[in-house]
């Protein structure tokens, strides 16, 4: 016998703010927006305390208070929130034609559009000292955290380009920034590490990792492992950013949309439009390079307009056709 599936007009995958200003676009749009909101309702924000960047917020807000705002928002104008990951999809290559998306293992629904704001998973090193001081010192964000950390020693860890940045953006506010680097170079590209060197407050340490980070509720200091000498030291700083990447949520796409080498969802253009048509992405997933919620949820409204465009030129292609 077969099943008869729920049928959404738009799906929106993901509940970070790309995913939630998708919905208030797309519900005011009426296309009774579905979302899922994946295993951690509200994404990347709710792991934050203060966000002092987000426009509107002139005293700042607390990063679960911002998110359960723009769920009450996005659910005034009949957006349906449901809890779920999806966790297989299987999506259509035609114009108009249907997506079958899977919710948690076990419900299968169709979607005539998708929006996907699965976001990006910032890498830590896995110490337990350091999941312990997460939110007491020990962040994945400079541009979000650095800020509390004023006239402060800080260190960060990586060699990359968003390391690299960091550094240099903690530098102009912090008193002094410790450079940890595994290796003995940086991959980040020849400008940034220019910008690195010529730093005067910013000390890069080669061969350097984090054995451990201390301080009992907060960051108090951080024992460095040379990994040449074998050779232990101990620093006093406040606040340890981790910048050793990014892991896009896109797992469930593979195969199906094009991403590139490091899995971030590629878009056409100034568009939100993925390879296939009906599905679009907005929102970390997209985005290695700025990666703020404010810009996810620029992306995020740029989706749900692509969403309506599209929808109305298959329902006016099918109006033709039925002619
Ligand atoms: P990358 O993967 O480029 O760099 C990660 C860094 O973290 C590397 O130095 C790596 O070391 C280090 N690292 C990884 N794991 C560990 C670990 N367990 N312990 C210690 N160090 C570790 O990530 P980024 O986020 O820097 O950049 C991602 C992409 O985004 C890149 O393509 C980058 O160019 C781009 N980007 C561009 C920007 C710009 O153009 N303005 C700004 C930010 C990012 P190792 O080298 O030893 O592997």
């Amino acid at each position: 016998m077969s099943e008869t599936r729920e049928r959404i007009k738009c799906l929106i995958i993901g509940s970070g703010p790309a995913g939630y200003t998708a919905a208030i676009y797309a519900a005011r749009a009426d296309l009774h927006p579905v979302m899922y909101t994946g295993m951690e309702p509200g994404g990347q924000l709710t792991t934050t305390t203060e966000v002092d960047n987000f426009p509107g917020y002139p005293e700042g807000i607390d990063g679960p208070a911002l998110m359960i705002d723009l769920q009450k928002q996005a659910e005034r104008f009949g957006t349906q929130v449901r809890m779920g990951m999806v966790t297989e999809v299987q999506l259509s290559k035609e114009k108009g034609g249907i997506h079958q998306v899977c919710v948690d293992n076990s419900t299968w629904v169709e979607a005539e559009t998708i929006i996907i704001s699965t976001g990006a998973t910032a890498k830590y090193l896995g110490l337990p000292s350091e999941q312990r001081l997460r939110g007491g010192g020990v962040s994945a964000c400079a541009v979000c955290d650095g800020f509390f950390y004023k006239g402060q020693d800080v260190a960060i860890v990586g060699g990359g380009d968003t390391a690299a940045e960091e550094a240099t953006y903690l530098a102009n506010i912090c008193n002094k920034v410790t450079m940890l680097v595994r290796k003995d170079e940086l991959r980040a590209s020849k400008a940034m590490q220019h910008r690195v060197f010529n730093t005067k407050n910013l000390e890069v340490r080669f061969n350097s990792e984090v054995d451990e980070v201390l301080g009992e509720q907060v960051v108090e200091g951080l024992r460095i492992l040379n990994n040449q000498t074998g050779e232990k030291e101990e620093i006093n700083i406040t606040g340890l950013f981790i910048a050793i990447g990014h892991k896009p949520n896109t797992e469930i796409f593979k195969g199906q949309l094009d991403m590139d080498n490091t899995g971030y969802l590629i878009t056409k253009g100034k568009s939100t439009k993925t390879n296939l048509p009906g599905v679009f992405a907005s929102g970390d997933v997209q985005d290695k390079e700025y990666r703020q919620a404010i810009t996810a949820a620029g992306t995020g409204c740029m989706a749900a307009l692509d969403a309506e465009r599209y929808l109305a030129t298959v329902e006016s292609n099918e109006e033709v056709a039925a002619k």
